[in-house]
């Protein structure tokens, strides 16, 4: 059975659920009596049913694995409870849940393998106890072991169950004051299931940093009994080494393994807590090994103040309590990039995401939470309805935008990648990378009233011209002035921008296409977010692919002139070899082939084609994914393909039937370019197998 309820008692009306899962899925209905009591029964119904069987989602934590399909779990899904007291359409709630959802599933598979480890500790002692003889060089071994099992039987109680009846919290969270405190805490109600704190807002992260502490050095016991019983078990425990050892066992010789066994340690904030007034602090746990993960709740609006600047604005952003009329041109300072500033610590993980990528959203949040070597920071952009002015049902769609506009891009820093920045930087998840923008197409009517296509490059401006933050530095373009397209107004020295307008293209009340000349902010903005994600190209390696492309390119021009003078010379051996043989018959002499071309031909001919088919590794005739014209019709915009593999799909919109529909498609010529690695025939498979409307043949190369 596959069926899709909606939770009448927790429903804010938002109806982000009708935008994100597209035309025909779902539909608004006003409430009524009628329809809430329909939909109370269907749920009741639901919540009696069975869980979804586990074959659905096993393979979600493992690498490699569909991390989305977690949420089908209903205890992952239920790691939050309740609703949630914030605006409606919030999207710092969206990745709240994702995460504890996420969180959930980690820990109750650790949880489950712990178990069996510890049953098998306590048996395998109770059975060693039994034969061990006295050994005057350890007296205390028997006492050791029955103290050691002893302190395992009580950790395997409280794994099991323990007084909480579900076993050992799977996170603690330290929550800074500010929007995502106040939503969570309307008391009595709490929807976390795991200990949740709130602090002031330059808190959260010593908080952190002090639960962390407390929790590891409860747990140095346990662990000292886990280590002690492999030692005892192996007949390797020494005294004069081990109980020295012992005495000063800290964290911060706790293993990895060990770090994964303690509850995630979550410090979590929004942009003004985070950037601006608890930025000391976070510096600070940054150099430390301390495995705390740092949420930040970005929506750069400082939202829950009624809306200020903090240093993750955008320029040109205006905000309702820094507001100083029509003629200020808002934010005029860069954005600070805290997730940059992290990156530069060497063993910080970061992962600048977005909940509306769910795929890059997930699978990097299950690195965020595993990630033990030191401080990791998840900096995710989440829209505030009130701040940004965009509507209840916008958010995912306004995430997903940011990141394709360049407003804000996703990026991973993880420093088990390698030692350079171009091995530990990852920009997937963004679309066409190496080129400064994607394109985006514009609906419109014509002067027929004929629906329309306008492809146009996606900037920054495009984005910001519809939220209200943004809204005063778009006005009509006059009749006589010289417009210039913004992307291109950019591209001209100062003293070529005197006397031009810079535009962004839109469309007016009636659909009818027009240009809307932009501030000079929105300008600023534009080359800001230009320079931010060339910036992040280039920390990626983009510059080092870009030189190996050209000296690619170089070499090809090589072989190919190479091959064209041998092909020149075989012509001109063949027209002498000719020559000769019409000299012999006129003079009567025997005809030689001797000189014929055919073995140089072959030769060139085969050295020309090895070297060019192994450059080409992704073109030749393989084609590894593709959709057919016609099924791109029946494409349901399930987004899988193109956020969950960019380097092969983007978004586009056609027509179907008149309308303008927006689908998935194969990047045109794109597999004649791309490498084809064996992890990418594997993501493409199960980009392939995940395709909700089952209309991308993946063609596995020999
Ligand atoms: S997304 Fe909004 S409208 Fe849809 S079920 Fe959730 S709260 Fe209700
Ligand atoms: S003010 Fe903004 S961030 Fe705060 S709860 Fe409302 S929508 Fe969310
Ligand atoms: S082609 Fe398939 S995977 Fe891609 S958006 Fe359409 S339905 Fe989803």
């Amino acid at each position: 059975m596959y069926s899709v309820n909606i939770d009448p008692w927790k429903c804010s009306g938002c109806l982000e659920c009708v935008d994100v899962c597209g035309p025909g899925a779902l539909t608004e209905q006003r409430q009524n009596s009628t329809v809430l009591a329909s939909l109370q029964n269907e749920f009741e119904f639901l919540s009696k049913t069975h869980n979804t069987p586990v074959r659905f989602w096993e393979n979600a934590t493992r690498p490699g694995g569909d991390a989305k399909r977690l949420i089908l779990d209903h205890d992952n899904y239920y790691a939050m409870t309740g609703g949630h007291g914030a605006c409606r359409g919030c999207g710092e709630v969206t990745a709240i849940r994702m995460l504890m959802a996420t969180n959930r599933a980690i820990h109750e598979k650790k949880r489950m393998d712990h178990i069996r480890e510890l049953e098998g500790l306590t048996e395998g002692l109770g059975a060693k106890m039994d034969r061990v003889p006295h050994d005057d060089n350890d007296p205390g071994r028997l006492e050791r072991m029955r103290q050691t099992r002893r302190t395992l039987e009580t950790r395997l109680y409280r794994f099991e169950s323990g007084p909480t009846g579900r076993g050992p919290a799977g996170a603690a969270i330290a929550n800074a004051t500010g929007c995502s405190s106040v939503y969570a805490s309307t008391f009595p109600n709490n929807p976390y299931t795991d200990p949740w704190v709130n602090s002031l807002f330059q808190d959260a992260v010593p908080v952190a940093k002090g639960i962390f502490e407390g929790l590891s050095a409860s747990a140095v016991e346990d662990f000292r009994a886990l280590r002690s019983a492999k030692l005892d078990l192996e007949d390797h425990y020494n005294p004069e080494i081990h109980d020295g050892f012992f005495r000063t066992f800290d964290w911060e010789q706790f293993s990895e393994e060990e770090l994964g066994l303690l509850p995630a340690v979550i410090s979590m904030g929004g942009d003004g807590a985070t950037y601006d007034i608890g930025f000391g602090a976070l510096s600070r746990l940054l150099v430390t090994a301390t495995p705390i993960k740092v949420v930040v709740l970005n929506t750069g609006a400082y939202s829950n103040t009624g809306g200020q600047t903090s240093t993750a604005s955008f320029t040109a952003q205006d905000s309702d309590l820094t507001r100083f009329g029509v003629a200020h041109i808002g934010k005029h300072e860069d954005r600070k990039e805290l997730g940059l500033i992290a990156a530069f610590h060497p063993k910080v993980l970061v992962i600048q995401t977005n909940a509306a990528l769910q795929g890059h959203f997930m699978k990097n949040v299950m690195e965020f939470l595993t990630y033990n070597a030191s401080p990791a920071l998840l900096d995710t952009y989440t829209t505030c309805q009130s701040e940004h002015g965009i509507a209840d049902d916008a958010g995912s769609r306004r995430a997903g935008l940011a990141v394709e506009s360049r407003m804000s891009p996703v990026f991973v820093h993880d420093p088990r990648r390698g030692d350079t920045l171009a091995e530990r930087f990852s920009l997937d998840g963004n679309p066409d990378i190496g080129k400064d923008w994607t394109m985006t197409t514009l609906e419109y009517l014509d002067d027929n009233g004929q629906a329309r296509l306008k492809e146009i490059p996606f900037t920054p401006a495009d984005f910001a011209l519809h939220e209200g933050r943004f809204k005063k530095h778009f006005h009509a373009a006059g009749g006589s002035d010289d417009l210039v397209p913004v992307n291109k107004y950019i591209e001209l020295r100062v003293e070529e921008r005197h006397d031009k307008t810079p535009f962004v293209w839109s469309t007016d009340a009636d659909r009818k296409l027009v240009r809307l000349a932009v501030s000079t902010a929105i300008v600023d903005l534009t080359e800001e977010r230009r320079r931010n994600w060339r910036m992040l190209e280039y920390l990626s390696g983009l510059h080092v692919d870009r030189m190996q492309e050209s000296h690619h390119q170089e070499l090809e021009q090589w072989q190919q002139r190479y091959q064209q003078s041998n092909t020149d010379r075989e012509n001109s051996i063949d027209s002498i070899a000719r020559g000769m043989a019409e000299l012999a018959s006129t003079s009567g002499a025997p005809a030689s082939s001797g000189t014929q071309a055919l073995p140089l031909s072959e030769i060139t001919t085969t050295l020309g084609g090895t070297a060019l088919s192994e450059v080409g590794a992704g073109g030749g005739d393989s084609v590894l994914v593709e959709i057919t014209e016609d099924d791109m019709a029946t494409c349901t915009n399930c987004k899988t393909c193109y956020q969950d593999l960019s380097e092969l799909f983007e978004k586009t919109k056609i027509m179907v039937d008149g309308a303008p529909r927006e689908v998935g498609r194969v990047i045109p010529g794109v597999l004649e370019r791309t490498e084809i690695t064996s992890e990418l025939i594997q993501r493409a498979s199960r980009v392939a197998d995940d395709c909700d409307a089952e209309i991308i043949r993946f063609h596995r190369p020999n």
